[in-house]
């Protein structure tokens, strides 16, 4: 193995949601870590988040909850509307939900973290266990190298952390999802309630976010000519439209009027939880494992970690799951 530069108790890749809630969670139990992010700065695609009772408690626990109370207003109802059939259920008690925007979430969460935290530019491109002192060394962009004694992947669906944990790869659903947001400078007319909207194989999904700011997605068939997908926000939004056009006026112009700067276009996938291996990794962890996303997951991650060393060499490192 090539000579290691750097050695670091915890190291975390990736500095998305999950890993910067996975550093503050750590920081508040006093363990200091290293996130070690590809870009150069933070990342905001995907608009905004809908975070609902369980994250709000994670976010409480962070110490970071109220500050984004402020930038985001409560939902108090939930409702997927069937427009071919005429036909409308309500979800019942949804409790604490907000929808926040990506960007401010994950400043919050950042400016919480001491100084130095995140190393921008530092893509991993490969981890291998050293067989002298059996730590994870990460292979970074460049040739440089650091030894972590701890290694915690939140490097996303493509997670090069999971490759490494021989984890499978995630499933990718046939399901395109168009994100962004739209501004009514004089105020929106909608109520405070999430709506997710169907007609024939379109969804349109709309949140407010506050009373000038709302966040909306179209969901919509992949097909093996999505293969690949197109960045260009222009493009992105000429899509969205032409799939609701039959949709109520408030919604086509919900979209026309988007940001552009915010539209997103991404393929869903997933890594379901009960494809983690859990018989090693999870071991001392006795409430909730790894049955978690972002921000949520960063909690019981650290409470076990910061009250049980039981993690047995090589298996320091941990993973975690999302979908995008
Ligand atoms: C139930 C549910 C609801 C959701 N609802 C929404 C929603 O309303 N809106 C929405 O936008 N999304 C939604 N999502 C998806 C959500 O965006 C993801 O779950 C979330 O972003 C995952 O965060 P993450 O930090 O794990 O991964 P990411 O946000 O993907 O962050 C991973 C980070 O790792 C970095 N990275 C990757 N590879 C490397 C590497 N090799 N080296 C260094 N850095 C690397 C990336 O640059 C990135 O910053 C939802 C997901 C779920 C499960």
């Amino acid at each position: 193995m090539d000579s290691v530069e750097e050695t670091r108790d915890i190291v975390i890749v990736g500095g998305g949601i999950c890993g910067l809630a996975t550093a503050l969670a750590l920081h508040r139990k006093g363990l200091r870590s290293t996130i070690l992010e590809k870009s150069e700065t933070l990342r905001d695609t995907g608009a905004a988040i809908a975070i609902r009772a369980n994250g709000w408690r994670a976010l409480d626990q962070l110490g970071v909850a109220s500050e984004l109370r402020q930038r985001a207003n409560p939902i108090h109802r939930m409702r997927d509307v069937w427009i071919d059939v005429g036909k409308q259920q309500e979800i019942p008690e949804i409790g604490e939900c907000r929808c926040v925007k990506r960007n401010d979430l994950i400043e919050v969460l950042a400016d919480a973290l001491p100084p130095r935290t995140v190393r921008f530019g530092s893509q991993i491109v490969s981890v291998k266990v050293d067989k002298e002192n059996s730590f994870p060394t990460l292979q970074l962009y460049g040739d440089k190298s650091i030894q972590a004694k701890v290694l915690i992947g939140c490097d996303g669906s493509r997670s090069t952390v999971a490759d490494f944990l021989g984890l499978k790869s995630t499933k990718m659903f046939a399901i395109l999802s168009v994100r962004g947001l739209t501004s009514y400078p004089n105020g929106h007319a909608f109520d405070c309630e999430s709506t997710r909207m169907r007609r024939e194989k379109i969804s349109v999904g709309r949140a407010p976010i506050t009373d000038k700011l709302v966040y909306w997605f179209v969901a919509l068939p992949w097909t093996p000519s999505d293969e690949r997908l197109t960045q260009d926000p222009e493009v992105i939004k000429r899509l969205a439209s032409s799939k609701v056009s039959g949709f109520s006026s408030d919604v086509i112009e919900m979209i026309e009027r988007a940001e552009l700067d915010s539209v997103s276009l991404t393929r869903l996938r997933h890594r379901a939880p009960w494809d983690l291996p859990t018989d090693d990794i999870q071991e001392g962890d006795g409430d909730s494992g790894w049955r978690c996303n972002a921000c949520n997951g960063s909690i019981p991650r650290t409470r076990w970690f910061s009250s049980s060393r039981r993690c047995r060499c090589p298996r320091q490192v941990l993973g975690t799951e999302s979908k995008s």
